[in-house]
């Protein structure tokens, strides 16, 4: 079978052929339909060999929606032909917080060698891909799967952060996201699905801050050193009820710190190299950060009922797996509109 391939520190992913795999016991063979182009791969292959942990080569596609072709020993509770999304932060499912659907916080997972599609295990770029466990496969039923294959992440992943600061969002409040790309343009319908907030989108790339008003920001306006004034102007000086950073560099984790109200939610989603001085007179008394990562299991069924209302979509950019080292070239100069999704 094809498949995309990061193969060599440093270099493009490639296309290859190779043998097509057969589920093991308790595992589930996945015809691949589609998988998402993520931010998330384009870090991992910019990484040095030294801090490089997923293995090569390394099938890509953390993002992956597929039709069940084939069941291994003693799976139940699926049937072959089903439709399927692919909870991706896959865990161990026995420990207390797997017990609770929180695999992405799976406490045996490193331990026992786990590892997300894509992120380790291979991925979803591929005709076929492997699922370790039947729970991992979350059913699409109707919803497009190419449509709807990026909210296993860019949708999970800001479901997530917002759900957290749920509290936070009351009529009147004001929150900011930051980088109107993937995660962030889904982001931004979330926060308008499930809060009354007002919500302002920042971005260096006058596209992304179109897309933004598009997809339902009341603001967007560039991602400078003018922003966080711009911000307090917009809450009567006081600040953002929450900031979500999905960018993660240095400048934007210093914007949402200058921007964020007194008990204020700092999220970094973005996987920039940035840090924050964190000391009792650094920022606004009882404001938080969090760091949140990808999302809960049951969490990827709220978020396909959201999709179902109509009430978030995914913009997608639509590549063959041949053309799909374009995908990254694209998502590397900043050129992509909403998410790139591979179709198989
Ligand atoms: P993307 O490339 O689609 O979007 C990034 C957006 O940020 C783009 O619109 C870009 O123009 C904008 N941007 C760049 N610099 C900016 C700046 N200084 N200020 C404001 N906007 C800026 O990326 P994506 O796939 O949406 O991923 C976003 C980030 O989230 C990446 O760092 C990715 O690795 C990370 N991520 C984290 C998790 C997690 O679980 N925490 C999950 C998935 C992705
Ligand atoms: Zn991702």
């Amino acid at each position: 079978m094809k498949a995309l391939q990061y193969r060599t520190i440093g270099a493009p992913p490639e296309v290859v052929e190779i043998p097509t795999p057969e589920p093991g016991p308790g595992q589930v063979r996945l015809k691949v339909t589609a998988a998402g182009v993520c931010h998330s791969d384009e870090f991992i292959m910019s990484l040095p060999e030294d801090s490089y942990t997923y293995g090569l080569p390394l099938t890509l596609g953390h993002e992956g929606a597929g039709i069940v072709d084939e069941l291994g020993e003693g799976v139940t509770g699926l049937a072959v032909g089903d439709s399927a999304a692919v909870y991706g932060p896959w865990g161990c499912g026995y420990c207390y917080t797997c017990s609770k659907g929180q695999e992405n916080y799976c406490e045996n997972a490193a331990t026992l060698g786990i590892t997300p599609p894509g992120l380790g295990s291979p991925g979803a770029m591929a005709e076929y891909m492997i699922i370790d466990n039947a729970r991992h496969l979350v059913p699409l039923g109707d919803l497009d799967p190419v449509q709807n294959v990026s909210l296993t992440d860019a949708g999970l992943t800001p479901y997530h952060a917002i759900k957290q600061s749920l509290d936070q969002l009351v009529p009147g409040s004001v929150a900011v996201v930051i980088g109107a790309g993937g995660l962030g343009h889904v982001g931004i319908q979330i926060l308008r699905a499930m809060t009354a907030a007002t919500v302002v989108a920042l971005d260096v790339n006058e596209e992304k801050l179109g897309l933004a008003k598009e997809v339902g920001a009341h603001h967007a306006f560039l991602s400078n050193a003018e922003a966080a004034e711009r911000v307090k102007e917009l809450t009567g000086g006081h600040g953002a009820q929450a900031v979500f950073d999905f960018v993660g560099i240095q400048p934007t984790m210093e914007l949402g710190q200058a921007m964020i109200r007194v008990g204020g939610d700092q999220v970094l989603v973005g996987v920039g190299s940035g840090t924050l001085p964190v000391g009792m007179l650094d920022k606004p008394w009882e404001s938080s950060i969090r760091a949140p990562y990808w999302g809960y299991r049951s969490e990827l069924f709220e978020v396909l009922e959201l999709a179902r209302t109509g009430a978030i979509h995914v913009e997608t950019e639509i590549f063959t797996l041949d053309d799909a080292p374009k995908a990254y070239e694209k998502l590397h100069a900043g050129a992509l509109r909403g998410r790139a999704v591979i179709v198989l």
